[in-house]
């Protein structure tokens, strides 16, 4: 059967859910019909000219990149702007996914932290913005099975490798009938249960008005929570540490080794004890207060910028290893995630210089 666009799209939201983005990024589909049959796809971090030429010689309709080939607002598409137009005169699809793929358990930091060998890993950061609600309804013992049964669909008590989750308690519940009600049980108690489940941010409209519609009392008795909740812990950066301390000096040879890196910028003292790592692939800056929180010695992103290492630089180790070193081994994990699920496909990897600045 053919493999479609729609079907890659709804595979990298099951592994890294588009809704857990942050309101400011523009993860998903950037160019593209979702019912294109895939060829050839190509996952990286960055649609450049050198990957779009790559894509057409491979004879490639898919590109899956990690930053979004739109992020600022269009305003205007030039025709000579010769990137947008192969993309679309050789009809070639791009999903991105950023900071969902941020976010996750195995996501970008996670990856980076494997590679370099870190252990006991925690996220760094837990992810502020509301992205599930909780949801409970009563309903009469009889008809609990089927009414669930109709209510958890996608986004719906699933979450990643977990779908159809809910709780149901028993208990009793009670009414009196005033004016022109309509019970839907004859009896005024009677056993009754609770059944709660999380929803996805964006499913809750739709979740709640099925719920209105398939429900058989007069009044429904329901509560949508609202406070912020996660399933799962979700958040940028980890915090972990190595079997044996080592010095700074050990801990940057063996990263760039791992990396396949010739050079880190840090700031710190080479003979510096090192037991506990925080590190956060990508422009992870913001993150150095967490990382100096929670006791790390050492702090590893990619892309530092001046004033927050001056800021920092005496209270915690600072490396910068490149934005795009940090973050290509997630490539591999996605390409992994992927090809375990489309196994007639074979996703290429496609990675420019590691570094992407050129030094004199
Ligand atoms: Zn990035």
């Amino acid at each position: 059967m053919d493999i479609t666009v729609k079907d890659i799209y709804e595979a990298i939201n099951s592994f890294a859910p588009f809704i857990l983005q942050e309101s400011w990024d523009n993860s998903g589909l950037q160019i593209g019909d979702l019912g294109d049959k895939v060829r050839n796809p190509i996952i990286c971090l960055d649609i450049t000219y050198e990957l779009v030429r790559t894509a057409i010689k491979d004879n490639s309709n898919l590109i899956i990149s990690h930053h979004p080939l739109f992020f600022k607002p269009i305003i205007c598409i030039n025709r000579s702007n010769n990137l947008i137009n192969d993309l679309i005169n050789y009809n070639i699809n791009v999903i991105s996914t950023h900071t969902n793929l941020d976010v996750i358990p195995q996501g970008v930091s996670f990856c980076l932290a494997s590679k370099i060998g870190l252990q006991e890993c925690k996220i760094l950061s837990p992810l502020k913005e509301q992205k599930f609600y909780k949801v409970s309804f009563f309903i009469t013992e009889d008809k609990a099975e089927e009414i669930l049964d109709n209510i958890l669909t996608e986004g719906v008590g699933e979450f990643l490798k977990y779908k159809n989750c809910a709780f149901t308690s028993k208990g009793i519940g009670q009414f009196r009938v005033k004016k022109k009600a309509k019970p839907y049980i004859d009896k005024e108690r009677f056993n009754e249960n609770k059944v709660e489940f999380i929803v996805r941010k964006d499913k809750i409209n739709e979740c709640i008005s099925k719920l209105k519609d398939i429900h058989p009392y007069d009044e429904i008795a329901f509560d949508v929570f609202e406070e912020c909740i996660n399933p799962l812990e979700l958040g940028y950066g980890v915090i972990g540490k190595y079997k044996v301390s080592k010095k700074l000096h050990v801990v940057l040879k063996e990263v760039k080794e791992l990396l396949g890196i010739d050079k880190i910028k840090f700031k710190g003292d080479l003979n510096k004890k090192i037991n506990s790592i925080a590190l956060c692939g990508g422009s992870g800056g913001a993150f150095i207060p967490d990382a100096l929180k929670k006791g790390a010695d050492l702090y590893i992103t990619g892309d530092l910028k001046y004033h927050e290492v001056l800021e920092y630089a005496d209270k915690i180790a600072l490396a910068d290893v490149g934005h795009r070193a940090s973050e290509i081994p997630v490539l591999d994990i996605l390409k992994k995630e992927l090809e375990s699920k489309f196994k007639k496909l074979v996703f290429r990897v496609f990675v420019e210089n590691k570094d992407f600045y050129n030094y004199v």
